[in-house]
């Protein structure tokens, strides 16, 4: 038995590095159907069952949207559908342990190894439907779970700003955007829907790390090329960006859902000045504990990269008095060498069969 499992495991791994090694030739769009495929097929031959018991490695997965079915398959890409979901969720509770995050934290902490093949499963942005599908699904598998607010977001009820570009760009008329950019102009193309989506990571990728006012101003611009009253109508199209009310988090609390704050206004930390960084940290946790009592001593930093994170950010939240900062930088949890204030996280692709396959590497490199 124990041979048949070592062989597994090896012809997984020989089939794992072919795959990375074939994807990293390819395309990014081919590269990730290949890592799809490869993924799908290992859960189906249940692959992960064959994974060593590494006692000093855990990965904490972090999602985003669930939706039970998605109209549109474009601006709703990010959202994962609740089937795969579920295929991740039987995944984890057949061939992983699901331990909360602050079990996790603990053992870390106390210098102990958490059980083997440990997950955390946390959820960023407070997206409503985190608790009208996902919460559901993890109550039936009993499986503990944390999620992060933005604590804004959930007061005023406003969208997040990239998920109404892709409603805009995916979903009015234009088929072509030029945008001031810098000195220049930034000419987008959207005559077709692979060159829409180009066009949002586009926005995406620069968009995220401007300062405030100049994303503000660079969205205003971008809003006003399209018909006024739109994005009202296609927020009311499209509930599946809505982020939860107080009461739901509420809900989730009561359910023994682990809740904790996700900054104050979604920005990137590591580019704010001190003084910012504080507002971003007390006044979110400050929000957190008027509207539901108390805040959890987790905390998720918006955006997650290199350009989120800083020692001075590290030590306003050390201030604070969190305990943990999860990041987005895609890594297994190394137990006896991690930076708490850093503690990297695989994020889960909307294609699931790619986050199963991640799961794999992140156990065996
Ligand atoms: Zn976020």
């Amino acid at each position: 038995m124990a041979q048949a499992t070592r062989l597994k495991r090896e012809l997984f791994s020989i089939l794992s590095w072919r795959t990375e090694a074939r994807a990293a030739t390819l395309p990014p769009e081919r590269s990730q159907r290949v890592r799809d495929r490869v993924g799908q097929l290992m859960r189906w031959a249940r692959a992960h069952d064959s994974l060593p018991d590494l006692r000093q490695r855990a990965v904490v997965l972090c999602f985003h949207g669930v939706v039970g079915h998605r109209p549109d398959d474009d601006a709703e890409c990010e959202h994962l559908p609740v089937g795969g979901f579920r295929q991740l969720l039987h995944v984890l509770q057949r061939s992983f342990r699901v331990i909360g995050l602050g079990e996790l934290v603990a053992c870390i902490r106390e210098g102990r190894s958490p059980p083997a093949r440990s997950a955390v499963i946390t959820f960023d942005d407070g997206y409503a439907n985190n608790v009208e599908v996902a919460a559901e699904e993890l109550a039936r598998l009993h499986m503990p779970w944390s999620e992060f607010l933005p604590a804004q977001f959930i007061e005023t009820g406003a969208y997040q700003w990239i998920d109404e570009v892709r409603l805009l760009v995916h979903h009015g008329d234009r088929r072509e955007l030029s945008l001031p950019h810098g000195e220049g102009v930034l000419t987008l193309d959207l005559t077709t829907a692979t060159s829409r989506h180009e066009a949002v990571r586009t926005i995406h990728q620069w968009c995220r790390y401007v300062p405030d006012d100049v994303r503000r101003e660079w969205l205003a611009a971008l809003y006003a090329a399209y018909p006024a009253g739109l994005i009202e109508d296609l927020r009311g199209r499209f509930r599946s960006f809505a982020p939860m009310t107080w009461m739901q988090a509420r809900q989730l609390k009561a359910a023994g859902v682990d809740v904790g704050s996700h900054s104050m206004t979604h920005t990137a930390l590591g580019q704010q000045s001190l003084d910012a960084i504080r507002r971003e940290v007390f006044g979110a946790r400050a929000v957190l504990v008027s509207r539901l009592g108390e805040d959890s001593p987790h905390f998720s930093y918006p955006y997650g990269r290199a350009a989120s994170l800083s020692p001075q950010t590290e030590a306003v939240l050390t201030e604070a008095g969190y305990r943990c900062a999860l990041t987005l930088e895609q890594d297994s949890v190394r137990c006896d060498e991690v930076n708490l204030l850093r503690l990297p996280r695989l994020i889960v692709a909307p294609m699931v069969g790619r986050t199963i396959f991640g799961l794999w590497q992140r156990f065996v490199r």
